[in-house]
């Protein structure tokens, strides 16, 4: 019996193969490989896709992140508050920027929590990161109003979300900036390291396109200390190729998400709650059980493989250490830190081989 993996980017290739060949080619013989009219062309249609008037393509999502904070005048002695239950990233990027993480606890939906957010800010808070983990927006009309109401910028880390929404509203829409990864199992990934800040501002636009190409929007002349991030054309070809399938492919991480919903049935298995007005795009389907290390052996000797997202909160990571946060200090995080697994769940993946994932689940 095959392995049913964590993800299978192959299989996204397979599909359209003919057409990422074609844009492959049509760039390898431009002889154009860095800022030409291929990233023009895709951060047009991404930004279009999503409702904003600006997108500028970056290196990959930690750079969309860091960039976005730098571009939003964080720096030196602020505080961002970002939840505790996030891919690594999230937080990096506030520490590249040079201002400190101030980690939040998270709520039924692993996500950043509203409810715990306004003890988290200080006279140093800045701005809040709020992450779309997994696929799913976080409650944004309530971040967002205490975003205003306290004076600080909202930043979206959507590097899971790419088409999610709540309420009506697109995940990278709503505050300063929303910063994508184009990382290759991401639900639009590339072939390779990718990412991008879209906005509806126009001078942090401008201010994105001058941090990711050295500080400079004349060649030569740099008028502040930018770095080289830039999305290059033959990653924004490909891009754009599976962009335009987009809608397929959510619906098809949908289809498999709603299998795994009406097909486990299992007391020792909570599946993972849908917020009431949220559109998720299942970049992960996210489960939690009390016997995680019996659940990960069980599937296993079935041939099928799980992840862990993530067995450690940012909060007690070695890198955040001199924080001096203690366990128990974020209880929700770290409860899900000890119990969530991520089931397979991919663009590609058959009806076939999610009956097999339900099966062995219901089996445990
Ligand atoms: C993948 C990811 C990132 C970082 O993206 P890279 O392209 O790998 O740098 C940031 N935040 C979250 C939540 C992610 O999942």
């Amino acid at each position: 019996m095959d392995r049913i993996m964590t993800n299978r980017p192959d299989r996204c290739f397979q599909r359209y193969q003919s057409e990422f060949e074609e844009a492959a080619l049509r760039v390898l013989r431009s002889g154009r490989y860095i800022l030409g009219e291929e990233l023009e062309r895709f951060e047009e249609a991404f930004a279009e896709w999503l409702g904003v008037r600006f997108c500028v393509g970056v290196g990959n999502g930690l750079d969309a992140l860091t960039l976005a904070c730098r571009a939003c005048g964080i720096g030196e002695g602020d505080e961002v508050i970002v939840p505790a239950n996030t891919f690594i990233a999230s937080a990096l990027a506030v520490s590249a920027a040079g201002a400190v993480p101030v980690f939040a606890d998270v709520d039924e939906y692993y996500l950043l929590d509203p409810d715990k957010l306004e003890s988290r800010i200080t006279e140093r808070t800045r701005a809040v990161m709020a992450v779309h983990l997994y696929g799913q927006t976080c409650r944004l009309d309530r971040i967002l109003a205490i975003c205003r109401k306290h004076g600080l910028k909202l930043l979206e880390d959507c590097a899971q979300s790419h088409g999610a929404a709540y309420r009506g509203r697109i995940s990278g829409t709503v505050g300063e900036a929303g910063c994508f990864s184009f990382y290759p199992t991401k639900n639009l990934g590339a072939f390779g390291d990718a990412g991008a800040v879209v906005t509806d501002d126009e001078e942090l636009y401008e201010h994105l396109k001058k941090l990711r190409n050295y500080g400079s929007s004349r060649r030569y002349y740099h008028e502040e200390q930018g770095v080289n991030s830039r999305l290059d054309e033959l990653q924004a070809a490909l891009l754009a190729v599976r962009l335009s399938h987009m809608k397929e492919l959510t619906a098809e991480r949908i289809a498999c998400a709603e299998a795994y919903n009406e097909g486990i049935r299992n007391e020792a298995i909570e599946k993972p709650r849908l917020c009431p007005g949220a559109e998720h795009v299942y970049h992960q389907y996210v489960v939690r059980t009390k016997e995680r290390d019996r659940l990960i052996a069980h599937l296993k000797l079935r041939g099928i493989d799980t992840l862990i997202h993530y067995p450690v909160p940012c909060h007690l990571q070695g890198a955040y250490a001199s924080l001096g946060y203690e366990r128990g200090a974020l209880p929700q995080a770290e409860l899900y830190a000890d119990t969530v697994l991520s089931i397979p769940i991919y663009n590609g993946i058959s009806k076939k081989e999610q009956q097999r994932v339900i099966e062995a689940l219901n089996e445990f």
